[in-house]
């Protein structure tokens, strides 16, 4: 063989781990590969009871469901304009970057937020969100936005202490979950929570494109809403939960494409798989990867963002180096190896050095043992090629992690 050829191992079927868009599966993909189809009639329209139903399951509800040809940030908009008249108060429970996005946009509706910042590491503490609603004495706070999975932090709140802490206040604001992040991976149970409004995307546990904006919504929320003079035109909800017909799902026409992935994402989630099955999927791929960098943080500074494991996603591990080895790691990784790690999403501003000093490694959606695994190879790989300092072991961790019951 030549040995003056230099190799490139990146050659293959690449591996997308950055937390969404999420690894599309063929069957996703393929079930989109069709003509335009007809959207007065026929299939498309038929399917839309069995759709809505499925989505239900997906987030554990016997609710509403809305769709939106959106992103996660149209579904943001679409739960406060239909819940929100200007001036109403908002308690935003940031986390990491996205609750701050999402009271970003309360404050540009004109709502009033009132912020409890928990800051990168850490998750929702319920005692204040209490103390927070006692003394709003003449219940100004409309909504509670919480976040259930920070995609940047990585931080997996406890919904349903968040709601516990609400019923002990007697506060009477519904509770909004952001769960574009966690919904396929992490347990969530819209019902048994006692969540008012669960915001959802296509494109990451759900392994669609980005497209699809999605709201589950409590009876509690529609009647809310129903009081409400002021409402947006096209982000009202009401007749896209209960449409009479097709177009007015989507207040015009449908996202034709997107539905077709979304049936067969929905078949491999709901049926296939079966939900339960899928969030214990990933928590043993998450456990594999917190495995593998507790091996390699023993000997060197590769650290998790979140201590406790029991405050952690199981859909994607934000993840600390010293800097700029991050970003060096991140482009071995995906010019050397086929492996796109994320970028350390809001942890530090992009001019700011310390910003090379975080990377994010996704398991979420159509993730496997052979893929995490995979990745978690060619980061040992290259903390070895690029001399960064890491303790051994961190594949036989792994695995003993990945099979342990
Ligand atoms: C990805 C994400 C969003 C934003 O979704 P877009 O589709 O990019 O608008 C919001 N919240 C969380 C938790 C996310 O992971």
């Amino acid at each position: 063989m030549p040995s003056d050829i230099l190799p490139n191992l990146g050659r293959g079927r690449r591996y997308l781990a950055i937390p969404g868009p999420s690894v599309i599966p063929d069957r996703v993909l393929n079930a989109m590969h069709q003509a335009a189809p007809n959207i007065y009639a026929g299939a498309l329209p038929d399917m839309m009871p069995d759709l809505v139903r499925d989505l239900r399951a997906a987030a554990c509800t016997r609710q509403h469901v809305a769709i939106y040809i959106a992103n996660g940030h149209g579904a943001w908009e679409a739960a406060l304009a239909n819940t929100c008249a200007p001036g109403a108060g908002v308690l935003s429970l940031p986390t990491g970057r996205f609750g701050h996005g999402w009271a970003d946009m309360a404050r540009g509706l004109g709502l009033e937020v009132t912020q409890i910042d928990f800051g990168r590491r850490t998750p929702v503490d319920p005692q204040q969100v209490e103390d927070a609603l006692r003394a709003d004495r003449d219940h100004r706070i409309r909504v509670v936005l919480a976040t259930h999975v920070d995609t940047a932090s990585t931080v997996r709140n406890d919904i349903p202490a968040i709601r516990a802490a609400m019923d002990a206040a007697g506060h009477p604001a519904l509770l909004m979950v952001d769960a574009i992040a966690s919904l396929g991976c992490d347990p969530l149970r819209m019902d048994a929570w006692g969540v008012d409004v669960v915001v959802g995307a296509s494109q990451k546990g759900l392994m669609t494109p980005p497209g699809l904006g999605l709201l589950w919504i409590s009876d509690k929320a529609l009647a809310a809403s129903r009081q409400l003079g002021l409402r947006s035109p096209y982000w009202t909800w009401d007749r896209r939960i209960d449409a009479d017909a097709f177009y007015q799902y989507f207040g015009g026409t449908a996202p034709t494409h997107h539905l077709y992935g979304l049936r067969a994402a929905l078949d491999m989630l709901i049926h296939d798989e079966g939900l339960e099955a899928a969030w214990v999927r990933h928590h043993r791929l998450a456990r594999a990867v917190w495995a593998a960098v507790e091996a390699w943080g023993a000997g060197g500074a590769m650290a998790l963002n979140i201590a406790d494991p029991a405050q952690r996603s199981h859909a994607v591990t934000s993840l600390r180096l010293e800097a700029p080895d991050a970003t060096r790691l991140r482009q071995w990784t995906e010019t050397q190896a086929g492996l796109t790690l994320g970028i350390g999403l809001g942890m530090a501003e992009p001019d700011d050095p310390a910003w090379h000093g975080f990377f994010r490694l996704a398991h979420m959606g159509h993730v496997n043992a052979h893929m995490v695994l995979g990745a978690l190879g060619v980061i040992d790989a290259g903390l070895k090629a690029l001399h960064i300092a890491h303790g051994p072991g961190a594949l036989d961790g792994a695995t003993t992690a990945l099979l342990a019951p």
